[in-house]
């Protein structure tokens, strides 16, 4: 089956410094038919040091560019990767609403104004259940206050970066509330991405296994499958595995977004 690599990072992002050329080489070499860059938009991103802010003049000209130069090998699908903010949301849309992206991932990564990327985050919480569900609630707000997006992206980001003995995030322990994002997700014609960077450190995608089965139990059937690549050896991560992982749990396509547009591929 043509697979798609749909959340991947480039230089235009302030953790990254992938050339967008080379990363599209690196999806040709590992086999991929298509490669959707979703480079990061944070506005008021609560870190003076790095800015999730891009030029996107300059990147919509850029992705132009290589769709056009690699069309013939690969289809490159120009994203946007928003970060969802209670107090960011009108002015991430203008943005979003600007320019023909073919894909937007909404995903949360500033919780109560900190990134739990910083050990900060985890000091402020009392235990693991309460930083996990105020994550949650943050996600669940987004989807209630935001409509101009395609997937909800890496639902357990949080996991990455959480120093308990325990880093998972069941299904079981946190069901009425994931049900609710699940639900909300369906209602809305939007999708969930699997994310393949937790089996890069925490040995399972993000979301985890049983949260996926969720989903399909729930009626959901818009997936895509996403790296998270920041550099080019990790794009594609884990492909061949989850796409059978995916397969097993009953779904039988894959999509990938193009004009906004959800595009299904049979897993075969
Ligand atoms: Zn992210
Ligand atoms: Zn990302």
């Amino acid at each position: 089956m043509k697979m798609f690599d749909s959340h991947v990072h480039s230089s235009f992002s302030g953790d990254s410094e992938t050339d967008t050329n080379i990363a599209c080489v690196t999806a040709i070499d590992k086999g991929l038919a298509g490669i959707a860059f979703t480079d990061h938009l944070d506005i008021d991103y609560p870190n003076f040091d790095i800015k999730f802010l891009i030029d996107f003049d300059e990147y919509s000209k850029t992705m132009d560019g290589l769709k056009s130069s690699f069309s013939s090998r690969l289809k490159v699908l120009k994203g946007i990767e928003v970060g969802l903010q209670p107090h960011v949301i009108d002015a991430t849309g203008e943005v979003v609403k600007k320019y023909d992206f073919d894909f937007v991932i909404a995903s949360i990564h500033v919780i109560g104004g900190i990134d739990p990327y910083y050990g900060e985050y985890f000091r402020c919480n009392p235990d693991k259940k309460t930083a996990f569900n105020r994550y949650l609630s943050e996600i669940l707000n987004g989807l209630n206050n935001f409509d101009d997006f395609d997937v909800i992206g890496h639902i357990g980001y949080i996991r990455r970066y959480c120093n308990y003995d325990d880093k998972s995030l069941k299904y079981d322990d946190y069901s009425d509330i994931l049900d609710s994002i699940l639900k909300g997700v369906i209602e809305k014609g939007k999708g969930i991405e699997i994310n393949t960077s937790g089996y890069r450190t925490l040995g399972t995608p993000i979301p985890d296994l049983d949260i996926i089965k969720r989903y399909r139990e729930l009626g959901g059937e818009i997936i895509t499958t996403g790296s998270d690549a920041h550099t080019p050896e990790h794009i594609a991560w884990n492909f061949a595995e989850i796409k059978k992982a995916l397969s097993d749990i009953g779904f039988n396509y894959i999509a990938h977004y193009e004009n906004r547009k959800p595009v299904l591929e049979k897993i075969t």
